[in-house]
């Protein structure tokens, strides 16, 4: 059962091993059914490694429904995101190194590149630490997204969600490139600010850019100056 959806999991998979957000079997993906199931990546497996049939199907409470893996050791965080967050669709958890190194020294990633907006729709948080496994990681997740579409996890990782796998992965890969940056910057001297206005202008914007919308409206991108 949901063969393609299993397909796209493990394509995602695969995917953050290509942009550098995981090393071997790090991280997981996660999504939710339009029928309810949940659909999570198997433990401790190498994404390249994965068929469909490795990928584990459970009810929103973790009951199997299908898959002889032992599923995703951080199940519990993701269930509890899932549940407490029923617009969402997809879970994505990555250790990718740039927007992690962020949690070592800010609170906040915030949005002061427009990537990041696009991304995840404006400033990140970074959450209190947790022990990976722990259902903490996804309360806290739950706590500290707001109407972004990721959090950082203090010395662990991060999360993303979306309403689709394609927005998660979307969203974690784009906030690695704002990382790079950020910290480039950051290296080097003090960081310049956008104001909250220009972010929030720099995310209604993004919601233009793709197939999916029309064009973005002229005074939409009028220039807001500090
Ligand atoms: P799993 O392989 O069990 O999903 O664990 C990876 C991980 O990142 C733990 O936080
Ligand atoms: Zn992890």
């Amino acid at each position: 059962m949901f063969e393609a959806q299993k397909r796209e999991i493990i394509k995602a998979g695969i995917s953050l091993d290509r942009y550098g957000l995981i090393a071997l079997s790090g991280g997981n993906v996660s999504a939710r059914m339009e029928t309810g199931e949940i659909l999570v990546t198997p433990s401790g497996m190498i994404y390249e490694d994965m068929v469909e049939d490795d990928i584990v199907v459970m009810d929103i409470d973790g009951n199997i429904i299908e898959g002889s893996r032992k599923p995703s050791s951080d199940t519990d965080a993701i269930l509890y995101i899932f549940k407490h967050r029923p617009d969402l669709k997809a879970v994505i958890h990555t250790h990718q190194p740039y927007a992690t190194a962020i949690s070592l020294i800010e609170d906040e990633f915030r949005a002061d590149l427009t990537t990041l907006a696009n991304a995840c729709a404006g400033s990140v948080k970074v959450t209190p630490y947790s022990s990976p496994g722990s259902e903490d990681m996804g309360v806290d997740t739950v706590k500290y997204l707001g109407s972004s579409l990721a959090v950082i996890l203090a010395h662990h990782g991060v999360i993303t969600v979306g309403t689709s796998v394609k927005q998660a992965l979307y969203a974690a890969v784009y906030m690695e490139e704002a990382a790079r940056g950020y910290l480039a910057a950051r290296a080097v001297g003090p960081i310049k600010h956008l104001s909250d206005a220009q972010i929030q202008q720099a995310v209604d914007v993004f919601k233009y850019v793709g197939q999916g919308t029309g064009r973005i409206p002229k005074e939409m991108t009028k220039r807001i100056t500090n």
